[in-house]
C-alpha cells in the first residue's frame, strides 16, 4: 500500500534532511516511525502524504507514484499534523467537519456519527479556538477519516494529550487498523504505541537506521548510536500501556 524506494529529500535552498529511505507498509498495517526530534519524521511523512516530491528516488501510494502524481497521492492519503491549528479551517466543529462536503442531509449525518464515535458531538457547535489540544487534534482526524483515505498518516498523535487522551487516541488508532486501514504513526516517544505497532523503523539525522519488529529494533537500539531520546531506555521491553493488550 505504501513503498518508499530510496528516497531522498531536501528543502529548496536546504541540506538534504532525508537520505535514501526505503521501508514498505503492507494495507492495513501500522508502521511505528521513531526518532529524535529533527531527525525527519515531519517531512517524510509529508512526502508520503503527496505535499512534496521527493528530490531522489520514488514513492508509491496506493499505486500512485511520487515524483509526478502527487495530487493523485492527495486524494487517497490523509496526514494529521500534530499542530491541529494549521489545519481546522472552519470557525465551528461542525462548519470545519462539513467544509467543502455540502450540507445536505446525508453528509451532515455522517458528519455527526463520525463527530459521536470521537467523543466530538458535544462540541458539534463550539467555536473551535474554544476547545482543548486535544480535542482540536481529534477534530483534525474525525475530518481526514471522513475524507475515507486508504493511507491516514498521524504526526506526533500523543503529543500534548493527558492520560485519557492518550488512552482515547490509542484506541481510535486501533478501530481504524480493525477496519483495515494502512497506517503510520509518527512519535519521538515509544511508550504510548510501541505495543500496537506491526513495525518500527528509526530514523536519525534523516537516516532509516533501523527498520522492523518492535522488539528487534529495541534490542538494536542501544548497540546501534541511535540519537535515541532518554525516554527510549524505559521501553526495553514492551510491555502492554497501562495493562491494555496491544496487538
Ligand atoms: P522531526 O519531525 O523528526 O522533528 P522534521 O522533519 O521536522 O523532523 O525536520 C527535519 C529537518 O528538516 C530539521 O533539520 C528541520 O530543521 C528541517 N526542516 C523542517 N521543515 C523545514 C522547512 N520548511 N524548511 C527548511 N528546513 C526544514
Amino acid at each position: 500500500m505504501l513503498e518508499l524506494n530510496t528516497v531522498t529529500f531536501a528543502y529548496p535552498a536546504g541540506d538534504e534532511v532525508l537520505s535514501g529511505v526505503s521501508l514498505k507498509v503492507e494495507k492495513g498495517g501500522l508502521l511505528g516511525l521513531a526518532g529524535a526530534n529533527g531527525s525527519g519524521k515531519s517531512t517524510l511523512l509529508a512526502l508520503m502524504a503527496g505535499l512534496y516530491a521527493p528530490t531522489g528516488g520514488s514513492l508509491e501510494v496506493a499505486g500512485r507514484v511520487s515524483p509526478g502524481h502527487e495530487g493523485d497521492i492527495r486524494l487517497v492519503c490523509r496526514l494529521v499534523m500534530q499542530d491541529a491549528d494549521l489545519q481546522i479551517l472552519g470557525a465551528t466543529v461542525e462548519e470545519d467537519l462539513l467544509l467543502g462536503r455540502g450540507r445536505d442531509e446525508a453528509v451532515t449525518a455522517e458528519a455527526r456519527t463520525m463527530a459521536e464515535r470521537l467523543n466530538l458531538l458535544k462540541y458539534w457547535d463550539r467555536p473551535v479556538q474554544t476547545l482543548s489540544w486535544g480535542t482540536k487534534r481529534k477534530l483534525c482526524l474525525a475530518a481526514a477519516l471522513l475524507d475515507r483515505p486508504r493511507v491516514l498518516l498521524l504526526d506526533e498523535p500523543f503529543s500534548g494529550l493527558d492520560y485519557p487522551g492518550v488512552r482515547e487516541m490509542r484506541a481510535l488508532i486501533r478501530a481504524n487498523r480493525e477496519a483495515g486501514l494502512t497506517q503510520v504513526v509518527s512519535s519521538h516517544d515509544l511508550e504510548p504505541y510501541i505495543d500496537l505497532v506491526d513495525a518500527l523503523a528509526v530514523l536519525d539525522n534523516g537516516e532509516l537506521v533501523l527498520n522492523g519488529p518492535a522488539e528487534t529494533v529495541l534490542d538494536r537500539v542501544a548497540e546501534h548510536a541511535v540519537r535515541a531520546p532518554g525516554s527510549w531506555t524505559a521501553c526495553r521491553t514492551i510491555q502492554p500501556w497501562d495493562g491494555e493488550t496491544g496487538r
